[in-house]
């Protein structure tokens, strides 16, 4: 008999065995992948994460920062403030007040827990800042990256997991849970093709969303969605929130919503850890899209990109043939991120804009160039160009603006990358208290049963602020793995 069994092995699993390691012995995780493609989505990821932060100081908890490293960058401040405002408008005002707020509260708690417990970060100097004039500046809120990205950050977990006496099981697909009128006792689990019933007096689910699942993603998202390639692990197919809802757990949140960014055309069906997130294509902002009709379908430069970009894969692929070409000139070669320096890209460049529409493939290309000069003219080319704020730089009298940032196309070699739509990770899930019990449909918690993670509804709706899933997960992990690991003390 377990004490707590935590099903998955990604960021919120494994942070919510360590908590629950606080309190009670025995700790089981299951993970279905093999142990060379576990972590799931949390490994595919920059390891980058959304934290509160008030000034350097607090950042200084988190990472050895050199007086020279400090005097050259503006880490500015994330502000709960600002974080809560974040949550409340990329979400239209749905996320669930309750649970955001201790996500906004609990995020640098979370992570220093996470440093205590030996994980290591440092900034995000890459991807999250640009250098003006010498001083590098973080311009979104995202200034928090694990060592060694997403790999980093798993292969840390697990190391401290098993140092803290953490089983692991490998290849372990939970399948159902063992249930009663008392609540939840265990899970069932197939591992080398036998199914075990595993007692466990509390049970954490950790398993992720449901996008590796096409039938369910055509069946809750909509139409057309089984034609979108997975990003992340093929492993998220559903099954803990299936086992859930089996259970008499309430389901909640934005089942037809899902994190959906610019993903490489040609990419596989699914993540390959090889790439991570290289496939994705997220200098959109520099740049202008067209469509197979040869036109602009959306404002490139309507924030941040850290607030766009989750929820523009939804637009590339709801255009025809479910892609569009990214397109820049030489001006911002320099401004893009590492992404489009991979060998594995649709690229194609060109000297002039009237050669680059005729290599877009499936693309109206007469209309394409007549798009590209009416969006050249339209640029405000009075007003400067600063890709550390919102500039106001932007077109007028188009029917799609683009409202920073709009660069006139004008300095060859013209690039274009062909883009479609990757999903991340799906919204609707579980419905979850305070303490990260999951809720029946009556309304009164399970006993017995945690949840935490991408597979929580209720926070996430249309859009999210780039880096706070792992923060999701870290936060509510950690409650899950703590009430879990208490209440199984309890019962002793
Ligand atoms: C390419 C990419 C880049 C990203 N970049 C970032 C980033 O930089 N910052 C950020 O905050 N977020 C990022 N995200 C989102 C982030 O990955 C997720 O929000 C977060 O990792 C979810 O953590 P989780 O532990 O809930 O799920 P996961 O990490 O996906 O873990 C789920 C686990 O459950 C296991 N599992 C599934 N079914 C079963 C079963 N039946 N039995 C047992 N185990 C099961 C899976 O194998 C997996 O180990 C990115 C995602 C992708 C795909």
């Amino acid at each position: 008999m377990y004490d707590v069994i935590v099903v998955g092995g990604g960021n919120a699993a494994l942070c919510a065995a360590l908590a629950a390691a606080e309190f009670a012995k025995k700790i089981l995780v299951l993970e279905r992948a093999p142990e060379e493609e576990s972590g799931g989505n949390s490994r595919f990821t920059a390891g980058l994460m959304r934290i509160v932060y008030n000034g350097v100081e607090d950042l200084k908890t988190l990472i050895d920062l050199s007086d020279d490293e400090v005097a050259r960058t503006d880490f500015g401040a994330y502000t709960a403030e600002q974080f809560l405002d974040d949550m409340a408008r990329v979400t239209e005002y749905r996320c669930d007040p309750d649970l955001t707020e201790l996500l906004v509260k609990e995020s640098l708690p979370a992570v220093q827990w996470m440093r205590s417990k030996g994980v290591r970060f440092t900034a995000a100097w890459g991807r999250q800042a640009f250098n003006v004039g010498g001083r590098f500046k973080f311009w979104g809120g995202l200034t928090l990256e694990a060592v060694g990205g997403g790999p980093g950050l798993v292969d840390s977990l697990t190391q401290i997991a098993r140092k803290n006496g953490i089983e692991i099981w490998y290849s372990a697909r939970a399948l159902s849970l063992l249930n009663d009128d008392q609540g939840v006792h265990g899970v069932r689990v197939r591992k080398a093709g036998k199914t075990a019933e595993v007692k466990g007096k509390c049970v954490v689910l950790a398993a992720g969303g449901f996008q590796a699942n096409p039938e369910w993603r055509t069946r809750y998202l909509g139409p057309g969605w089984e034609l979108a390639k997975v990003r992340g692990t093929r492993f998220n197919t559903g099954d803990a929130i299936r086992m859930a809802l089996d259970a008499g757990a309430a389901a909640t949140g934005n089942w037809s919503g899902c994190h959906a960014v610019a993903w490489e055309r040609n990419a596989p069906e699914f993540g390959d850890l090889a790439i991570g997130d290289q496939f994705q294509k997220h200098s959109y902002p520099w740049g202008v899209y067209l469509n197979a009709q040869g036109r602009r379908f959306v404002d490139e430069g309507a924030d941040f990109r850290n607030y766009t970009y989750a929820k523009y894969g939804r637009v590339i692929l709801s255009q025809p043939l479910q892609f569009a070409w990214q397109i820049f000139d030489a001006k911002v070669k320099g401004q893009l991120r590492d992404e489009y320096r991979i060998r594995q890209v649709t690229k194609v460049v060109a000297g002039s804009l009237e050669e680059l529409v005729k290599k877009l493939d499936d693309v109206d290309s007469e209309t394409a160039l007549k798009e590209l000069r009416a969006y050249n003219a339209a640029v405000r080319q009075d007003i400067p160009f600063n890709p550390n704020v919102k500039d106001g730089r932007r077109t007028e009298g188009l029917a799609i603006p683009k409202s920073n940032w709009a660069n006139t196309l004008d300095t060859p070699p013209f690039e274009a990358y062909a883009v479609t739509c990757g999903i991340t990770f799906t919204f609707g899930g579980l419905k979850i208290n305070n303490h990260a019990q999951v809720m029946s449909s009556d309304g009164e918690p399970i006993p017995g049963l945690y949840a935490a993670g991408e597979l929580v509804g209720g926070i996430f709706w249309f859009n999210y602020p780039g880096g706070s899933g792992l923060t999701n997960g870290a936060v509510f992990g950690r409650i899950a793995g703590e009430n879990a690991g208490k209440k199984a003390t309890a019962a002793a």
